[in-house]
């Protein structure tokens, strides 16, 4: 039986490590080629998609610097002669009380999570467009959909903003064949959850969701990936500008 994404493309921004790697190990398992991208280092990440039988390329790019996300697609396709598949996972969390916030903490957490996903989804676009096909994907969070998590205000700012250029991207991409959906994650352990909080806090953080998602468990990296593949699949092709929890019903 043919693999669902045999032939397919994919660039996967943040992916040398936590969700976005396996959301490219994920891909690559159903068949599809890797350009695994990120600001450190992507060698596991690389070694892990070659190990299942497809190619990965890893392009050193902060989706921040419209610069640098050029030269990720430019690589992208001159290695593999095209991209079917974008998945903007890659995001930063700097949470801090609304009084504290920092004008850096509204910054950071703006460029890398907003800024980064509507500069490679432009440049995908760009390159969508001439071959009229296309799937984006963007990762927004709960946080879009729901005050109570811890992530601050810059963060669900910035998360609800990737939820409304998901949908504007579908309808001016639409018509050129191009699909642009966004998956809601709930709480999952990454390095991610760690950030300005010590290893206790995370424990109870993950205790109080895990008694307050009606499935009765946390997420994992691998449930992410596989609304991912789903979205990134033919079976999606008429579905597009949506956002999807995927939280265990905590939202
Ligand atoms: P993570 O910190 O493990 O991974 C994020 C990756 O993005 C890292 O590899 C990091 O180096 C990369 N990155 C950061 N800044 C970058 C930049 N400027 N350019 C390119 N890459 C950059 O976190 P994660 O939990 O795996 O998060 C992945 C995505 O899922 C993020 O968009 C995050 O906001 C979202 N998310 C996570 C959770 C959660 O609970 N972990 C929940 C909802 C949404």
């Amino acid at each position: 039986m043919a693999e669902k994404l045999s032939e397919k493309v994919a660039v996967v921004t943040g992916s040398a490590r936590g969700i976005g790697k396996q959301i490219a190990l994920t891909l690559a398992r159903n068949g599809a080629d890797i350009v695994i991208s990120d600001i450190i280092d992507m060698e596991a990440s690389a070694a892990e998609v070659k190990k299942l039988g497809r190619k990965a390329i890893t392009v050193k790019a902060d989706v921040t610097r419209k610069s640098d996300v050029e030269r990720l697609f430019d690589t992208a396709v001159s290695s593999f002669g095209k991209v079917d598949i974008l998945v903007n996972n890659a995001g930063v969390t700097r949470h801090a009380r609304l009084l504290d916030l920092t004008e850096e903490d509204w910054d950071v957490v703006m460029a890398v999570n907003l800024k980064g996903s509507f500069l490679c989804t432009q440049a995908a676009a760009k390159h969508m467009i001439k071959r009229k096909s296309g799937k984006i994907i963007n990762i927004s969070s709960v946080a879009a959909l729901s005050t109570k998590t811890h992530g601050g205000a810059n963060y669900q700012c910035a998360k609800m903003a990737v939820a409304q250029l998901t949908r504007a991207s579908a309808r001016e991409l639409g018509p050129y064949g191009i699909t642009v959906n966004s998956i809601a994650p709930g709480f999952i352990v990454t390095e991610m959850t760690g950030v300005r909080r010590t290893r206790e806090q995370v424990d109870k953080m993950a205790a109080e969701n895990t008694s307050t998602t009606p499935l009765g468990r946390l997420g994992t990296p691998q449930d992410i990936a596989n609304a991912i593949l789903f979205f990134a699949s033919d079976e999606a092709s008429f579905v597009t500008g949506q956002l999807i929890a995927v939280d265990g019903g905590w939202a």
